[in-house]
């Protein structure tokens, strides 16, 4: 293993990332370091989240740049608010002992002017998402004109969530000798036609297999009938007493259900959505950062900012969607050179997920069984016992009342204090296990029959799109809009929608509501206005797309709109897994100021 040193990254830099307490590099930091210092090749680097890729391109970067010179010179795209912050915050922690270099975060959701102001100012590296950065472009508070290197990260995650069109608009205004770098957790097909599109006979570098999990990582799935699903849950997290998970839900309602049912059930859970307020989401993470919480319910889209290195699990409460998603939840835990647990709570239909996943992460899951009562009170047990071994017993703020406490417990012999002990603990435990019936696992054979595998791409946009096979009202054209139910979206804020983006009069006939998309219709001379008006539109930082629902009757089929139902394939899974993109601009930083360090932002 090389040394930082050996990788060519100069003693400025190795100053504050020593301090940090980065003693050797990581395997992405290895590969990528002395390419970026060194070679004029666009690179490409498959890495999941937590391998250390912010050092691996965040490094070269801070190196290369001129300090003399007061313009961008290296831009950084990444999908959402905290990732932004994050990676700005860990720039600003290894930049410590470089004089007069100065980075920008630049996301929504925050004061634009006061991202004017600073880019007034100068700044040298910008990292910002797409539709912030296209806002200052539009508003010609940008140059990105001296750019020398821009770094997609997370494309995967950028892809998903409709940013394709933003980052062609950017890198428009990118000179084209700019040099690349890539960096993604999975390969879909999208992110590779990215990547033919933009780069330039790039490099690739693999850490790990192409969408495989982390090594560290085991996976688990329990099979449950679906009404044992969240009793399934309590024994999970009862059988492992330390766990700090996080457990993935579909929907918002979902995530909040779950929470509140394992609040009142005396669990230290909360939940994170895109229903919550901005300043609610960051005051759950901001809890559940400090260990505050043990378990966050959440969905894929409000957890995706959040940044934690120590979960123990990962739970699916029901698998995703997509299979790409199960990736990303499950890389979220066994980070930063830890082992970890990714738990599926499945029915007996989702077999056939598990059975593809397996093949694109290139491992075996365990089936578990659920655990018994008798073995989560052993389990609970023994985890007290080890806590009352190891606690730290603070002598000098309790000496003063121990000869109180000895003589009130005078009476009692040591075993009797130590059943009293335990009892407090374990009461509630052992109270609800007692009568318990045990979970009982849905027989296997019944799988194969039931089998539902993970539609493909294609189909799925398919059927959503299809419009239920309605065709419009005469005269009028059958509308596709990537909101629905979960995102809170009714015929009234529909119609709201409508009149807030086209500027004239526009009649509207037939709504349909689904669950994550929506139909309407308007008279057909005026579906192309309204398509126009409507796409790209930004509502609460989630970028709208409207298009003539297939076979839903309407105006143009043509080649125009096939394009842009092509692109949209991939821009509606946002909304489909989890789906709180709708009222979420994105939930704050992790904090992230590691070391109680604040960040330099310029
Ligand atoms: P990232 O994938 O960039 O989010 O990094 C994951 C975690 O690893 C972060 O907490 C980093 O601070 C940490 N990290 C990155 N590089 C190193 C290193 N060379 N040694 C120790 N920790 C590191």
């Amino acid at each position: 293993m090389k040394t930082f040193e050996e990788l060519g990254v100069a003693a400025n830099i190795r100053k504050a990332i020593e301090e940090m307490g980065y003693e050797n590099p990581m395997p992405v930091q290895e590969e990528v370091i002395p390419y970026l210092l060194g070679e004029t090749n666009d690179v490409i680097a498959l890495a999941q989240t937590g391998t250390g890729k912010t050092a691996a391109f965040g490094l070269p970067l801070l190196q290369k740049t001129n300090t003399k010179e007061n313009v961008p010179q290296a831009l950084i795209l990444c999908p959402t608010r905290e990732l932004c912050l994050q990676i700005a915050s860990d720039l600003a922690d290894y930049s410590k002992y470089i004089e007069n270099l100065r980075v920008l975060p630049v996301y929504g959701g925050s004061s634009i002017e006061s991202q004017i102001k600073s880019l007034k100012r100068g700044v040298q590296i910008i990292v910002a998402t797409p539709g912030r950065l296209i806002d200052l472009i539009n508003r010609k508070t940008v140059d990105l004109a001296n750019v020398k290197n821009v770094v997609l990260d997370e494309a995967d995650e950028m892809l998903n969530m409709g940013f394709l069109d933003s980052i062609d608009e950017i890198l428009a205004r990118v000179p084209e000798d700019r040099l690349m770098l890539l960096f993604s957790a999975t390969m879909p097909k999208e992110v590779a036609k990215i990547t033919k599109k933009y780069m330039n006979s790039p490099k690739e570098i693999t850490i790990g297999r192409k969408n495989e999990g982390s090594n560290n990582v085991k996976h688990v799935y329990y099979m449950v009938h679906a009404k044992d699903k969240y009793l399934a849950l309590k024994r999970i997290a009862d059988y492992y007493p330390s766990i700090y998970g996080i457990i993935f839900c579909r929907t918002r309602r979902e995530t909040q259900e779950i929470a509140d049912k394992l609040i009142q059930d005396g669990y230290n859970a909360d939940a994170l959505h895109g229903d919550l307020s901005q300043a609610q989401r960051d005051y759950v993470m901001q809890k559940f950062r400090i260990h505050n919480i043990q378990l966050l319910v959440a969905t894929d889209v409000a957890a995706r900012g959040l940044d934690v290195d120590s979960l123990t699990h990962v739970i699916n409460y029901g698998l995703p969607d997509d299979i790409e998603s199960y990736t990303h939840r499950s890389g979220r835990t066994g980070r930063a050179g830890k082992t970890g647990t990714s738990i599926a709570i499945v029915h007996v239909k989702e077999k056939g997920k598990i059975r593809e996943i397996e093949k694109i992460i290139n491992k075996k899951f365990e089936q578990g069984t659920i655990p018994s009562g008798e073995a989560i009170c052993e389990k609970q047990l023994f985890s007290l016992v080890d806590r009352i071994e190891k606690v730290k017993v603070n002598e000098d703020e309790i000496s003063n009342l121990l000869p109180s406490v000895y003589r009130k417990l005078d009476w009692l012999e040591k075993e009797d204090i130590i059943k009293r002990v335990v009892a407090l603990e374990f009461n509630r435990l052992i109270d609800y296990y007692r009568d318990a019936q045990e979970i009982e696992s849905p027989s296997d054979r019944s799988s194969s029959r039931d089998d539902k595998s993970y539609p493909r791409r294609k189909d799925r946009d398919r059927n959503d799109r299809s419009s239920g096979g309605r065709t419009a009202e005469r005269g009028y054209s059958r509308l596709f809009i990537n909101v629905g139910r979960t995102d809170n979206v009714n015929p009234a804020t529909l119609m709201g929608l409508v009149n807030d983006f086209v500027p004239e009069k526009v009649n509207i006939g037939r709504i349909d509501i689904m669950q994550n998309f929506s139909f309407f219709e308007v008279p057909e001379k005026d579906a192309q206005k309204v398509i126009k008006s409507m796409s790209r539109q930004e509502q609460n930082g989630r970028r709208l797309s409207v298009e003539v629902a297939q076979g839903g009757g309407g105006s143009d089929r043509s080649g125009g709109d096939r394009n842009n139902r092509e692109r949209g394939g991939f821009r509606d899974r946002g909304a489909k897994r989890g789906g709180s993109d709708f009222k979420s601009s994105k939930p704050s930083d992790k904090g992230g100021h590691r070391k109680g360090r604040k960040p330099k932002f310029s």
